[in-house]
């Protein structure tokens, strides 16, 4: 196995890896694989880019609209318009 095959993986792998570093930080060697495999890739430059924002827009989406928010008038509404 030659160094660019022990560096490079699958866009899977990629992608698993990046979703993995939200969650818990990743090893030095994983995190330079990762790294390298995005700087080469397109594809997973762009799933990276639109999985940032999914997840700001989900944060914001979520601060904004507290679980305990009284929805009476919104089903009022609603209903009116039926
Ligand atoms: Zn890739």
């Amino acid at each position: 196995m030659n160094i660019m095959n022990a560096m490079m993986f699958s866009c899977m792998k990629a992608t698993e890896l990046m979703e993995l570093k939200k969650g818990t930080p990743l090893s030095f060697i994983k995190n330079m694989q990762l790294r390298l495999h995005v700087a080469l890739c397109s594809g997973c430059r762009n799933y990276m880019k639109q999985s940032a924002l999914i997840d700001k827009l989900l944060d914001k989406d979520n601060s904004s609209t507290p679980l305990t928010e009284d929805t009476s008038k919104l089903e009022a509404s609603i209903i009116a318009r039926l």
